[in-house]
């Protein structure tokens, strides 16, 4: 009997819902995004920090607020075992956004002492449990950064507002993002919100008992949240509620107005939006959101961000106003997807080659010359497979053709004379060439360069 027979089946096990594998045909569009993005920021004076994926669940009641849809329904938080009786058991959750933890980070290095503005930033994956569909996950990835520091530093000043919204935009504009939209708006400062709270908690009253039961909890608790809400009947009266652009005072409505003239002086393009609050507590005057066109659906909010001039304070620290954004990395891969496959179409373009060859030994005599010259030509920096001398010589050229963009033979005689076979698919040519000029040969494109092989070169 065989062992399969003896044991009982039992189903593969699948990632958990709501979290993904990104495979290799996926990667490097990743690694390319990264790699921009760290480009773009160092050239505006950004320097990488790194936090822990998880800290006290307090960081985030205190810092993203507890009445927010992120705190009270979307962590993943548990209870940690005390180890030692002298330890207290701790209530940890995983990051549902990284702000929070940045600003803890500032605190307790105590950044603010040097006086300077900080610009840090961060890639990782954050933790929400959301309803997943496209574009909305359980565990994505956010690229973000914060402009942080004592007022003394110019923190508080519109230009560094309007510095990250034109980074934003050419971050965009670099990775060749079609369609965005810049949504801007100004919540006001937190002494503008004490008074807009009160005319939203006034407005809401009388048509409370109409609203879903977290609204009704909101109107109380927090008002402000409940312009967050997603219920589809509950809009038309969200609608009747007062605007928060009608209740800021003359220095929010100057900053922004101070915005938008360093935008316009940028060309970079934006659109007032006074109903944009966006789902954290910890956002004052400036809010923004760029949405897309391509290949989201419903999630087409690519980016969001804000100003979050008291978190700090919130957080124990000292007064340090400062300006971030998050970018919903999984989004903007599925937005440049969904464009390439546009552009393919649009070309009718070849498959994606990644490799420079794929050396084909002939036998399996062949197959340790055929790793050392692997290993010379890898040396040399090319992107090399090596076959195996078992293959029958067709196996070789289709998997040579899937990966490669040239394939070499190598048999007896090419071992013996020093002079290789080569083959180029794109345009089928197959030459003779001497081992000494192969990395010379095999490196130069002879197939037109699309851009997204250029992507995946990179
Ligand atoms: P937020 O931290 O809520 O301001 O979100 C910033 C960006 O992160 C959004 O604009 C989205 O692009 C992205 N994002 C937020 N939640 C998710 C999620 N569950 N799955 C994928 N992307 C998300």
């Amino acid at each position: 009997m065989t062992d399969s027979k003896k044991a009982p089946a039992r189903p593969p096990l699948k990632a958990v819902r709501g979290t993904r594998d990104l495979l290799p045909d996926q990667t490097p569009l990743w690694n390319h995004v990264e790699a921009t993005a760290r480009r773009l920021f160092a050239r505006y004076g950004f320097s990488e920090i790194r936090t822990p994926i998880f800290e006290a669940t307090d960081l985030f009641a205190r810092g993203v607020g507890q009445e927010t849809d992120i705190v009270s329904k979307e962590m993943f938080t548990w209870e940690d075992r005390a180890r030692a009786a002298s330890e207290k058991a701790q209530t940890l959750t995983l990051r549902p956004e990284n702000t929070a933890g940045v600003v803890r980070a500032y605190i307790e290095h105590q950044m603010a002492n040097s006086g300077a503005l900080q610009k840090l930033y961060y890639i990782g994956p954050q933790f929400r449990r959301e309803r997943p569909q496209r574009g909305r996950y359980r565990q994505f990835w956010q690229i973000g950064a914060e402009v942080i520091g004592p007022p003394s530093s110019g923190s508080e000043s519109p230009l560094r507002d309007a510095e990250v919204l034109e980074m934003l935009a050419g971050f965009l504009d670099e990775l060749g993002v079609r369609g965005w939209r810049l949504e801007l708006n100004s919540v006001g400062s937190s002494q503008d919100r004490v008074g807009y709270n009160e005319a939203l908690r006034a407005a809401l009253q009388p048509i409370r008992s109409r609203l879903c039961e977290d609204c009704q909890r909101r109107a109380e608790t927090n008002p402000l949240r409940v312009l967050d809400c997603k219920v589809p009947e509950d809009q038309p009266w969200i609608d009747t509620l007062p605007r928060i652009a009608d209740h800021i005072s003359a220095d929010s409505r100057a900053h922004l107005d101070a915005v938008c003239a360093a935008l316009e002086a940028c060309k970079v393009p934006y659109h007032l939006n006074p109903r944009l609050v966006r789902g954290l507590d910890y956002y004052t005057r400036t809010t923004f959101e760029f949405t897309v066109t391509a290949g989201l659906g419903a999630q087409n909010a690519i980016l969001g961000g804000g100003r979050y001039d008291g978190l700090s304070e919130m957080l124990g620290g000292p007064r340090a106003p400062g300006i971030g954004f998050a970018i919903g990395e999984d989004r903007l891969i599925l937005t440049l997807q969904a464009q390439h496959e546009e552009d393919a179409k649009a070309s009718g373009a070849a498959p994606v080659r990644l490799l420079d060859a794929y050396i084909a030994p002939l036998t399996p005599a062949q197959n340790p010359a055929a790793l050392a010259l692997a290993r010379e030509l890898r040396a040399a920096g090319l992107r090399i497979e090596v076959g195996d001398g078992s293959f029958k010589l067709r196996k070789s050229f289709e998997i040579a053709d899937s990966l490669a963009r040239h394939i070499v033979l190598l048999g007896e005689d090419e071992a013996g004379s020093g002079m290789y076979t080569v083959k180029t698919f794109a345009s089928g040519e197959q030459t003779k060439i001497p081992r000494a000029k192969l990395a010379e040969s095999l490196r130069g494109s002879l197939e037109p360069r699309r851009k997204l092989r250029t992507i995946e070169r990179l």
